[in-house]
C-alpha cells in the first residue's frame, strides 16, 4: 500500500465524530445547510454544526476539537490564524497560509485547505478547455487578502502566468506574490481599467459587492470575451455578476466556489465521492439568512 493510500485509510477509520465550521461570526454561514444534506444523503451519521469562536478562544477550540476527534471547516477570520496553531498542515495548506477544513489524525488535528479546488473548479466551468492555453491568457485579480492566495495558487496550478493583481495596499499584493513564488504584476486601482482591457479573465477577490449594490468595476470596462469571477456570493446572486450576464459576459459568483470546496472536504472526511446534486439542492432550498446571504 502506498503511503498515501494508507493515509487515507487510517483516515476513513477515524471519520469525525462531529462536524463544525469555526467562525466569528459565523450564524450567516451556509455550510451546515449544504453539508447536513450531503451527510444525510450519504448516510453517515454524523452532524455539522456553527461555532461562534472568537480569536481569543481559538486555540482552545481547537484542543479540545483534537480531543474529541472533531472535523471541520474554518472561516473568517480564523483561516490564517489556524495554519499557524495546527502543527500538521498539508502542502496545499501550508503554501495558501490558510486552514479552511480540518479532521483529527491519532489525536491530532490535520489542517488543509479547499478553496484551492472551489477556485480551480469555477475557473474550469467558467473558461473553457477548448479556449486559447491558460499561459496565454490574462487575468486580472483584485484583492490580495486569504482568498486571493487561495486564487493565485488555482490559478498557477491550472498554468495561468500572465497574472495582474489589483490592490489598494499594493504591498500585501507584493508580500502575497513573493510568498508564494508566483509572479504577478501589482498595480493600484486607478489603472483598472487599462489592465482590463486586456484581460481573458477578471476575478474579484475583495468584499465589495458582498453588502451594498457596489461593483468591483464597471462591466463597459469588460472586454465581451472575458470571463467573469466574482467570489463573492449572496442569495439571488451578488450585483456585479447580474450586472455582467446582463451584458453577455460569461459570469459566476462565488456559490460555485463554496459548494466546490465544501465537497472536497466531504471527500477528505469520509473517502467518498460528495453528493454535489444534494448540496446544490438544499442551497436552493435554504431560507435567506439574516443578512441577505
Ligand atoms: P481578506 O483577507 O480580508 O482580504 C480582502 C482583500 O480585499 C484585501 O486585499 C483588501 O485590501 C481588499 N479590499 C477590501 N475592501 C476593499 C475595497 N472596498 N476596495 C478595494 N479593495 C478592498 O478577505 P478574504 O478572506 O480574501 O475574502 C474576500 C471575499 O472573498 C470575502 O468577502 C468573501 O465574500 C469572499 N470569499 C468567498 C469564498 C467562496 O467560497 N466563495 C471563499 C473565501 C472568500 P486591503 O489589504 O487594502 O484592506
Amino acid at each position: 500500500m502506498t503511503e498515501q493510500r494508507q493515509e487515507r485509510a487510517v483516515r476513513a477509520a477515524q471519520r469525525p465524530s462531529r462536524l463544525v465550521i469555526l467562525g466569528h461570526p459565523v450564524a450567516h454561514s451556509l455550510s451546515p445547510v449544504f453539508q447536513n444534506a450531503a451527510l444525510l444523503d450519504a448516510g453517515i451519521p454524523v452532524v455539522y454544526d456553527r461555532e461562534d469562536v472568537a480569536p481569543d478562544a481559538l486555540t482552545e477550540a481547537l484542543r479540545r476539537l483534537a480531543a474529541e476527534g472533531a472535523g471541520g471547516n474554518i472561516t473568517i477570520p480564523h483561516k490564517e490564524a489556524a495554519a499557524a496553531l495546527i502543527s500538521r498542515c498539508t502542502p496545499t495548506a501550508r503554501r495558501v497560509g490558510a486552514v479552511n477544513t480540518f479532521w483529527t489524525e491519532q489525536g491530532e488535528l490535520v489542517g488543509h485547505n479547499t478553496d484551492v479546488d472551489g477556485a480551480v473548479a469555477t475557473i474550469r466551468a467558467l473558461v473553457p478547455a477548448e479556449a486559447s492555453a491558460p499561459g496565454d491568457r490574462s487575468v486580472v485579480l483584485l484583492g490580495a487578502g486569504g482568498s486571493a492566495a487561495a486564487t493565485l495558487v488555482a490559478l498557477s496550478s491550472l498554468g495561468y502566468h500572465r497574472i495582474t493583481m489589483v490592490a489598494r495596499t499594493t504591498g500585501r499584493a507584493h508580500a502575497l506574490s513573493e510568498r508564494l513564488a508566483i509572479p504577478a504584476q501589482v498595480v493600484r486601482p486607478d489603472a483598472l481599467e487599462r489592465v482590463v482591457a486586456d484581460a481573458e479573465l477578471v476575478i474579484n477577490a475583495t468584499p465589495i459587492g458582498l453588502r451594498d449594490d457596489a461593483l468591483p468595476m464597471l462591466v463597459a470596462m469588460i472586454p465581451t470575451r472575458c470571463a467573469v469571477f466574482d467570489l463573492v456570493y449572496r442569495r439571488g446572486g451578488t450585483p456585479w455578476i447580474a450586472a455582467c450576464r446582463e451584458a453577455g459576459r460569461r459570469a459566476e459568483d462565488g456559490l460555485r466556489m463554496l459548494v466546490e470546496q465544501g465537497a472536497s472536504a466531504f471527500e477528505a472526511w469520509f473517502d467518498v465521492l460528495a453528493p454535489r446534486a444534494v448540496m446544490w439542492r438544499a442551497l436552493d432550498a435554504a431560507p435567506p439568512t439574516h443578512d441577505g446571504r
